[in-house]
């Protein structure tokens, strides 16, 4: 998942998909970029853009983790940085295929994943079909958000 809200946000996420094309992922796919307003921000924090991206990759999850972060500080993010602040481009792991991993500094399914419309309504334009461990659907959750599924904790 690529998204940002700051200017230059849209190039930077054009520049993403490029690089991790160079760097060896096949297959990409991408959604449309998507608005909508920031949640769980500081009020006054600008409007984000989000889109979703597909593909094949060959090494471990660890190395994806690794290229997100190379190319998130290459667009100009902080290293040090808070999670609900303003960035030029975040680069977010939501699904591996099939694997669960709860690592210090990894977790998929991305933890905020299946409470986020804006994960996955793009998600679910390009993969409707891609199931999550405990076997519901990109889409099935979807329509499980837009009918007021609340959970009652979020892992942070
Ligand atoms: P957020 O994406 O919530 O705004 P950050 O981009 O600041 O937060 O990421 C904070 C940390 O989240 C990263 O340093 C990374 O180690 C960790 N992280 C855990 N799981 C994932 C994942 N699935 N995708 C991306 N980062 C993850
Ligand atoms: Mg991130």
């Amino acid at each position: 998942m690529l998204g940002g809200n700051l200017p230059g946000t849209g190039q930077a996420m054009a520049t993403a998909v490029e690089k991790f094309r160079m760097a060896g992922v096949q297959n990409i796919r991408c959604s449309r970029i998507m608005m909508s307003a920031a949640e769980d921000c500081v009020s006054g924090t600008p409007d984000f853009l989000d889109m979703a991206m597909t593909g094949s990759w060959c090494g471990t999850p660890g190395d994806l983790l690794a290229l997100c972060q190379q190319i998130e500080c290459e667009a100009g993010r902080p290293a040090h940085h808070s999670s609900r602040e303003s960035r030029i481009l975040d680069c977010d792991i939501i699904l591996f295929g099939e694997e669960v991993i709860d690592s210090p500094d990894l977790t998929i399914p991305h933890p905020r994943a299946h409470l986020r419309e804006f994960v996955l309504r793009p998600l679910a334009e390009i993969s409707p079909q891609t199931s999550f461990p405990d076997g519901m659907t990109v889409l099935e959750k979807l329509h499980r958000l837009e009918t007021g599924y609340k959970p009652d904790t979020v892992k942070r």
